[in-house]
């Protein structure tokens, strides 16, 4: 009998949170092992024919389950990663506790670094929503005014990245920046005194 065990890890695509789950050699070769996730909405399956694994792994970074067809070897032995279909990331990590963990931990700040960067950000990621919607009609008006934003590059293309405590003005000419707070009421005042906004960019 091989008691040696195998960890498995992935990262659960509806709560977002690490699964991880061991099971031993031997049982992973007398059944079907199953790793769910405690909020009950995702699983990861291994199926073995005699020959060779089929992993069936839910992936938290584009949210499909994809099917790894993997020797008793890579299974069983050392560490490996599962690859996502989509992204070409690692979405999956077979092995010995202490690698899986690690790589999952790493897996779980990459894909939160990610969402975050997929466009506004949910209201209440927001350090202060009151302050953030003020700050953000008000960019909308200055916006609105004539050359109400424009680059010291004499661009007037920009676009708006939305943080947490912030928003970036980027000019879309030259890449230059200009963060405008908003965390407190003094952040807002600041930026009512603007009638218009220059993002720093080199004068060309
Ligand atoms: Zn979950
Ligand atoms: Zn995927
Ligand atoms: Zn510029």
């Amino acid at each position: 009998m091989n008691e040696e065990m195998r960890t498995f890890g992935y990262l659960c695509p509806a709560c977002g949170k690490p699964v991880m789950g061991a099971r031993s050699v031997f049982a992973l070769e007398a059944s079907d092992a199953e790793i769910a996730c405690s909020c009950g909405k995702s699983v990861l399956r291994t199926d073995f024919d005699g020959e060779k694994y089929k992993i069936y792994v839910p992936c938290g970074i584009c949210g499909e389950t994809h099917v790894a067809s993997c020797t008793v070897e890579r299974v069983t032995r050392g560490a490996t990663a599962l690859g996502c279909a989509k992204t070409k990331q690692f979405c999956c990590f077979i092995g010995p506790e202490g690698t899986v963990e690690k790589n999952l931990r790493e897996l779980e700040i990459l894909a939160e670094k990610e969402k975050r960067q997929e466009g506004a950000p949910a209201p209440e990621t927001f350090l202060d929503n009151v302050i953030m919607y003020e700050v953000l009609s008000e960019l909308k008006e200055i916006a609105a005014r004539k050359d109400g934003i424009t680059c010291a590059c004499g661009s007037c293309q920009y676009g708006m990245e939305i943080r947490r405590s912030a928003v970036d003005l980027v000019c879309r000419t030259c890449g230059a920046k200009l963060r405008i707070p908003a965390a407190t009421d003094r952040d807002l005042d600041d930026l009512c005194c603007h009638l218009k906004l220059v993002i720093p960019g080199e004068k060309t």
